[in-house]
């Protein structure tokens, strides 16, 4: 059955993502506070509406990519009183605790909800190659594969809701590590005299082998298509690794689980996003580590 798509949230993600929807046949009316995102969204096909309410009202499936919790549980407060037993489906990154709050607030309803972050960045929203990792009822998640499927290429079911936010800051505590150990292996190989490609060519085909390494690799050089080849410019914004290695720490605390490597990665990528690293590519962390180094 083909539902009308009520999709809130055109920016970055939520435009391209917005757009796949049409392409697969869906009937998708948007919104966005931002005049120039409405705009880009309308020239993809996407249908407009002067409101969030307006663009939900009619919809059987609510699809939300809007910037951090807070910006979801208050459209969810209004959303999920204006749509008639609609899917709720949040792409956001969000904290596990407000993805489960939103969940009930649409439940509470009369709707169902999932939770279903992404990742893939850009790029994976132009393509539909997303990765959906998804929070939610076996019913509900049957109900949305298909829409996620026409956004994105791997839809995974981790468990109920709040599991998909939980895989979402799970795996990106993992790359925000990792990131850091391959730029400080690269630090101390050069001031042992270890060439960046020798050191390279040993890790990437040995145990130190991972994507921060093989794919986003922070030094010029070994991997052409790292954004450390292009000054670093994002790629995956130092910015956005340091929220979600915020939600990562936040979790861990509430859960009463000491994650000691994953707040010192937090704090350091708060600090680098809050300064020289605002805009540019997580990877260019390694930059404060070589000054460090000196
Ligand atoms: P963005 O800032 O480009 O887009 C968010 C949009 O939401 C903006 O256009 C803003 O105007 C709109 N908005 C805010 N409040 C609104 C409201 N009440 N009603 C209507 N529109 C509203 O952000 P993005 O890069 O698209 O990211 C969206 C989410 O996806 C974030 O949670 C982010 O962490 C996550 N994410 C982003 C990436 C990435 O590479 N950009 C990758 C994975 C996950």
């Amino acid at each position: 059955m083909t539902h009308s798509i009520g999709f809130v949230g055109l920016g970055n993600m939520g435009g391209p993502m917005a757009a796949n929807l049409v392409k697969a046949g869906y009937a998708v009316t948007g919104y966005d506070l931002s005049e120039a995102a409405r705009g880009r969204a309308a020239g993809r096909g996407v249908a407009m509406a002067d409101s969030a309410g307006a663009a939900v009202e009619a919809a059987g499936v609510v699809v939300t990519m809007l910037p951090t919790g807070r910006h979801v549980l208050e459209a969810y407060d209004e959303l999920t009183s204006v749509a008639r037993g609609a899917l709720f489906v949040d792409c956001s990154t969000v904290a596990v605790g407000d993805a489960r709050i939103a969940a009930d607030l649409a439940r509470t309803a009369g709707h169902r909800a999932v939770d279903a972050p992404v990742s893939g960045g850009v790029p994976g929203a132009e393509a539909a190659s997303l990765t959906f990792m998804v929070g939610a009822g076996d019913a509900d998640f049957a109900e949305a594969e298909p829409l996620l499927a026409a956004m994105g290429r791997r839809v995974v079911h981790c468990g109920a809701s709040g599991a998909g936010q939980a895989a979402k800051i799970c795996n990106n505590m993992i790359l925000g590590i990792s990131m850091i150990a391959v730029s400080e292996a690269f630090v101390l190989g050069e001031s042992l005299g270890l060439g960046h490609q020798a050191l390279f060519d040993v890790a990437s085909t040995a145990s130190g082998q991972c994507w921060a390494l093989t794919t986003n690799c922070p030094v010029p050089g070994p991997v052409p298509t790292s954004p450390a080849n292009r000054e670093y410019a994002a790629g995956f914004a130092a910015a956005l690794m340091a929220k979600d290695l915020g939600l990562a720490a936040g979790a861990a605390e509430s859960a009463g689980v000491s994650t000691e490597l994953g707040r010192r990665a937090a704090q350091l990528y708060a600090d680098f996003a809050a300064g020289e690293g605002a805009g540019l590519d997580f990877s260019a962390i390694i930059t404060t580590l070589t000054e460090g180094a000196k």
